[in-house]
């Protein structure tokens, strides 16, 4: 029986939570309760600043429990692409960054002792055609020789130790990526910045932010604040609230089924080392299995953001992705389907630092589980009055051009050109 819901959701416990009022004034509001918000509300309390949290729904109902739980090496645009954009320098402070990032989700979950099944499984690239995988040896010798970091190839004789497909032409392994349970992550995240101080306040949504003599007024529907300062981390959900972020990020949709439970014996032939797996084309499929063995599998089946509509429509079109990989699934049902909002910036980049006197993180372009989170971190570090210690800084952040926040006008033209570049490369 198919449910329209987030697998992810069914592995916590329902919370029922005290629903106080909101604060009149505090040190630090901070708008959006996922990865980036709830990192940077732990690290700021825990410096003794009263900061509020207002999320519009509940703590990490927007990407930060929807998402696949991969924590990868890397960023969005590839090792060379980072190297000719950026110079060898600052690509190779970005590739430390990301691997930092993964390091710091570790660190998090172990001094908070979150249960989220953090495990460093590795990822598996999967070369969709035999062009692609013609790349990888020169690609896994130009990472090493310039971020020092280790791939492994794998030729397609060998592949069937990592994946139980005959569909891909071969790949490659980086041992150093993650997986979680993300939304036990990001609940767990939650119950840390409360434990350092921070007040929550979930069904709270921003409704404007303000400035006048030198503080801010941020009204919600349950109140005004007075603040500060504040951190907006709001993603691929951002909104009116705050204009400029809105004509910067241009939500995306990826939508997510999840099967039925496999036999161990089924889930040890299609994935047998548990990595995390997404192929290499532009409109990707990513998959994992989860903790009790269901296939995981995701992909941009329809590119605006969800609605009903397109979510159920996703759940035919990801089994099919999901059969034409792993023909042995076929008569295994599927038992859920989800689907988020990716952020995407016109660069590809994720940003932070401060924007019309806001401070923010946003910008992750579905690789954001590690490096929202350590963000979130360095940007608190920064409204504490340190330097800004990541290798983002200064990067200019344009706006879309033409674009002006609706997602409906600019995506149908995205489609086409993702899809011509499969076809073409
Ligand atoms: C389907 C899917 C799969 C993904 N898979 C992966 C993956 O495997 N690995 C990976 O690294 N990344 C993945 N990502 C990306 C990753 O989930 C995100 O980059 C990350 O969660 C972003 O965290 P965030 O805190 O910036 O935003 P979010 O988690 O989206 O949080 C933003 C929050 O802001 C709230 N908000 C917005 N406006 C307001 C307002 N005005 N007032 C109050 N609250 C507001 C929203 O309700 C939302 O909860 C995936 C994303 C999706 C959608």
């Amino acid at each position: 029986m198919l449910s329209e819901k987030n697998f992810w959701n069914s592995t916590v416990e329902p919370a029922s939570r005290p629903d106080a009022a909101v604060p009149s004034r505090v040190d630090v509001a901070i708008v959006g309760g996922g990865y980036a918000g709830l990192s940077a509300a732990r690290v700021l309390a825990r410096s003794g600043a009263r900061v509020a949290v207002l999320e519009q729904e509940t703590v990490g109902w927007g990407a930060s429990s929807r998402n696949a739980g991969m924590v990868l090496t890397g960023m969005k645009l590839g090792p060379e692409a980072l190297v000719k954009k950026y110079g060898e320098a600052r690509a190779r402070r970005m590739f430390a960054f990301s691997l930092s990032a993964i390091d710091t989700v570790e660190r998090i979950v172990n001094e908070e002792q979150i249960a989220c099944g953090f495990a460093r499984s590795g990822h598996l690239e999967a070369a969709w055609k035999p062009a692609h995988f013609a790349g990888y040896a020169a690609a896994a010798e130009f990472m090493e020789k310039t971020f020092g970091h280790r791939v492994q190839v794998i030729p397609k004789a060998d592949l069937h130790a990592e994946i139980g497909s005959d569909l891909y032409h071969g790949g490659m392994v980086d041992e150093v990526s993650a997986s979680v349970n993300p939304e036990q992550f990001v609940l767990g995240l939650a119950d840390a910045a409360r434990r350092a101080g921070a007040l929550i306040h979930e069904q709270t949504r921003v409704r404007s932010v303000g400035r006048a003599a030198g503080r801010f007024t941020v009204a919600t529907d349950r109140g005004t604040i007075d603040a500060e300062r504040v951190f907006v981390g709001t993603g691929g959900y951002t909104g009116p609230a705050t204009p400029a972020l809105r004509r910067r990020v241009i939500p995306i949709g990826s939508y997510i089924i999840a099967s039925a439970p496999l036999s161990d014996a089924l889930a040890r032939q299609v994935i047998p080392r548990r990595r995390m797996v997404f192929d290499s084309k532009h409109f990707l499929y990513y998959f994992r299995l989860t903790p009790d063995n269901r296939m995981l599998f995701g992909g941009r089946a329809a590119f605006r953001p969800e609605t009903p509509m397109s979510t159920r429509r996703s759940a035919e079109i990801l089994r099919q992705g999901m059969v034409q990989v792993f023909p042995q699934l076929s008569a295994t049902p599927v038992e859920f389907v989800w689907g988020g909002r990716v952020d995407f910036t016109y660069d590809v980049m994720p940003h932070a630092g401060v924007l019309d006197d806001l401070y923010y993180a946003i910008g992750f372009g579905g690789h954001g589980v590690a490096i929202a989170t350590s963000l979130g971190e360095s940007v608190a570090r920064q409204m504490l009055g340190q330097a800004a210690d990541h290798p983002l800084v200064g990067l200019p952040f344009p706006a879309v051009p033409l674009y002006n926040g609706n997602p409906l006008v600019h995506l149908p033209a995205a489609w086409m050109y993702y899809k011509v570049l499969d076809w073409v490369s």
